[in-house]
């Protein structure tokens, strides 16, 4: 399905004028001011979202100029998400400080000889233990994203939500800790890598400063293949010592639920590895390749011959193609699913999502987000401090048991001042996240959008006049 260009006031590659710029809030359906070019190198993330839907990875990677001054559209702050990160960076965060207690044994001796829980344990001794590096990190994901304009109105809310989780967090870190060998672990990270970013820019910079890799483990690698146009980074390698290729392997860190593209990503990090000519200018090869989600450990069957490294470079050559393809018209084509759509967090600024059309390929109401709602709304009238009576305009792709023309109460929790300073009678507005409430006497007779902690709403401005 094509899609029509998102409602841009001064949308295009031009410059948004000042005036604009001043008025442009992330609180209303207004698509990029420039559209974002492929990217200079391409990861298993980036190509996995591109191949997914290439209109949201544009909306998410454009520039909103005069929306906020980070990189591409403010995302939204999923619980479960920020969550996942959080284990994410204290497993990061320990795992150096093994490294770090390791490089501080006395000799070489002592530290082939470590035993590994020892250095867990003095390592998180130094921390003040899983909890401090989670209250920490906690704190600092928070801190990072107060530039976020879509996290404001909850940060409060939601860091409150996440240090009440840091004790259902502690044992998902410990899982991870128990199901990994840190007794050959390196400190820092790779040498000409500690510093790298996960930026494309940073990877090529940092590229040319790295040395190769002596026999050990290391966390969090960065891995370059400049000839492919491919970047990765290995939450941990170990490079084997003899002179066989028997003991290298790949480990990768999932906080999420296991999905089968898991097992191509840990290859194409076998395959970089192989063929990054600085860290590993012999050429050698991971033999094992292991994605470990805290409670199991996978192995992947890894790419052993010059034959299979080429069937994934081939592969891999192919599919970057096509997305760079995908995303250098502008707008990018929309490729609506369930799966795609459900976690999009861009979706109040794409057309086809609205479309009825869409609404109606996307055909099993099992696969609708229940009792979730997305609605683009006219607010007829205020009903009370926290309440407003709406006319349903259009339904989200994946919203059921709401209709177009219906009457709505949108109701927003007492004393949401977010809410209460956007909602206006006569406006247009696009709610996504929305808690479907049946009708009944206490709402009038009409059915209830209740505006909860994750809901968000955007008021709808049209490309000609930005009303
Ligand atoms: S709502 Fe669906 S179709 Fe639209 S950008 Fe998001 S994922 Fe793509």
């Amino acid at each position: 399905m094509s899609a029509a260009a998102p409602e841009v006031a001064g949308g295009g590659s031009s410059a948004t004028p000042a005036s604009a710029m001043a008025e442009r809030s992330v609180w209303t359906t207004q698509g990029p001011t420039s559209w974002p070019s492929p990217p200079p190198l391409m990861s298993y993330t980036a190509l996995r979202d591109i191949e997914t839907c290439p209109l949201r990875w544009a909306l998410r990677h454009g520039e909103y100029a005069g929306v906020w001054t980070g990189k591409g559209y403010p995302s939204a702050p999923a619980g479960a998400t920020i969550a996942g990160h959080v284990v994410h960076v204290a497993l990061e965060r320990i795992v150096r400080a093994v490294g770090a207690v390791r490089h501080e044994l006395p000799n070489a001796h002592a530290a082939g000889n470590a035993d590994p829980m020892v250095l867990v344990v003095d390592a998180l001794r130094s921390l003040g233990g899983i909890s401090a590096v989670l209250n920490i990190v906690v704190r600092e994901t928070i801190g990072e994203r107060e530039m976020n304009p879509r996290l404001w109105p909850r940060a409060t809310e939601i860091a409150a939500e996440l240090q009440r989780q840091v004790p259902a967090l502690r044992p998902r870190v410990q899982q991870f800790l128990n199901r990994v060998d840190l007794s050959r672990l390196r400190p820092g990270r790779d040498p000409g890598g500690a510093h790298v970013s996960g930026r494309a820019n940073s990877e090529v910079r940092a590229n040319s400063e790295v040395r190769p890799l002596a026999p050990g483990v290391y966390a969090e690698v960065p891995l370059v293949d400049a000839g492919l146009g491919w970047y990765g980074k290995a939450d941990l390698l170990r490079v084997g010592g003899g002179t066989g290729d028997a003991d290298d392997a790949i480990l990768d860190f999932k906080t999420g639920q296991p999905k089968p593209d898991h097992a191509f990503q840990l290859r194409i990090y076998a395959l970089l590895w192989a063929r990054d000519a600085r860290r590993n200018p012999a050429g050698r090869r991971a033999r094992k390749l292991t994605v470990l989600y805290g409670d199991a450990a996978v192995e992947i069957p890894a790419p052993h011959s010059d034959r299979d490294l080429d069937g994934v470079a081939q592969e891999l050559g192919e599919r970057t193609e096509h997305a760079r393809a995908a995303v250098e018209h502008h707008p990018p084509l929309a490729r609506p699913s369930c799966e795609a759509c459900e976690w999009c967090d861009v979706r109040h600024m794409c057309p086809a999502y609205w479309e009825p059309s869409t609404r109606a390929a996307i055909t099993s109401s099992a696969d609708r987000l229940r009792h979730r709602i997305d609605a683009g709304v006219q607010i007829l009238q205020q009903q009370g401090t926290w309440s407003w009576v709406a006319r349903v305009r259009e339904v989200g792709a994946l919203s059921d048991e709401i209709s177009e023309g219906a009457r709505v109460l949108l109701r927003a929790r007492p004393h949401d001042e977010h809410f209460g300073a956007l909602i206006r009678a006569g406006a247009q507005m696009r709610v996504v996240g929305a808690q479907f409430v049946t009708a009944s006497e206490e709402s009038g007779g009409l059915p209830v959008l209740s505006l909860t902690r994750s809901t968000e709403a955007f008021v709808i401005r049209d490309r000609c006049s930005g009303e």
